[in-house]
């Protein structure tokens, strides 16, 4: 898969991974295999729901018009929606200026049986924020050390944490920053600030580069996903999901048999003494 799984702390570029690489996959295997691995994410996030065991959280992250939204749709909508929700996290209000950066994240977080996606994430506490010097520099150097630090006590607490960083190039951007103005159903996406941001692109790569190099763990790995072509970006976002919820899947069906097994003795129980 050409996408990157970075599960350990260590230097890592953008400039590594073409944005454009669907490996062997053509279009066309693309769209016969996404329909069976949608299948799959939706029977192993509906075991996870029933057993109750584990959280599921799935960072999302890129630059404007990466395909957060798209890969929401394709992805987050293949699951049952109860359980499931989709947290974005904006420009911040004075409210939860007021607070530390993780305090509006924090309450996002799924409960056990839960899926949450996180639609940008506290990420962007070092991304925008490092890029507008929205805070002093020894603060946001600060928050590399604190985010890995939150994602140990969700994964501790019985959270999996799992990442995507949608990589696509300058002149995709482009084009979709284009096509937004041409379709009339994708203006109303339109933003002066997507081209305004755009000007700091080697700003931002340089912020990725260092949030992938300094927060990739084995329990809260990254995946860097090319994702300039849309139905590939979906095959390897699904791919990505199943590879890291599987290894759950016979913890999550025994769990189910002992919860029937219980069910079933309550119900034989009811019956005996009505
Ligand atoms: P969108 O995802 O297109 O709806 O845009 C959300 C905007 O909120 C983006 O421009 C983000 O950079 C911005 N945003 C998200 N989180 C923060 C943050 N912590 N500080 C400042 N801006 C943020
Ligand atoms: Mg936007």
């Amino acid at each position: 898969m050409p996408a990157r799984k970075l599960d350990k702390p260590g230097e890592f570029h953008l400039a590594h991974l073409d944005p454009d690489d669907t490996g062997n996959l053509s279009r066309d295997d693309a769209e016969r295999k996404l329909p069976g691995l949608l299948a799959r994410i939706g029977e192993l996030q509906e075991l996870l729901y029933a057993a109750g065991t584990h959280a599921l959280l799935v960072v999302l992250q890129g630059r404007d018009t990466a395909g957060k939204d798209g890969t929401l749709t394709a992805i987050a909508g293949a699951m049952n929606p109860v359980g499931t929700r989709v947290a974005s996290f904006k420009v911040p209000t004075p409210l939860e200026l007021a607070h530390d950066f993780l305090w509006r994240v924090h309450a996002q977080t799924p409960a056990k049986g839960e899926a949450v996606f996180f639609n940008r994430s506290h990420y962007e506490d070092v991304l925008v924020v490092r890029v507008h010097n929205f805070v002093p520099d020894a603060l946001w150097k600060k928050r590399y050390a604190k985010i890995n630090a939150f994602e140990e006590l969700l994964t501790d607490s019985g959270t999996i944490v799992v990442k995507f960083c949608l990589h696509i190039s300058k002149s995709e951007q482009e084009e979709r920053l284009l096509e937004r103005e041409g379709a009339a159903e994708k203006a109303w996406k339109l933003n002066p600030g997507d081209w305004e941001e755009r000007e700091f692109w080697d700003a931002y790569t340089e912020a990725y580069d260092d949030l992938l190099s300094k927060c990739a763990s084995e329990r809260a790995p990254w995946f860097v996903v090319p994702a300039d072509k849309k139905w590939a970006r979906n095959v390897f976002v699904a791919e990505a999901l199943i590879e890291t919820l599987a290894p759950y899947e016979k913890i999550w069906r025994e769990k189910l048999e002992k919860l029937g097994e219980t069910q079933k003795a309550a119900l034989a129980e009811f019956r005996k003494n009505k």
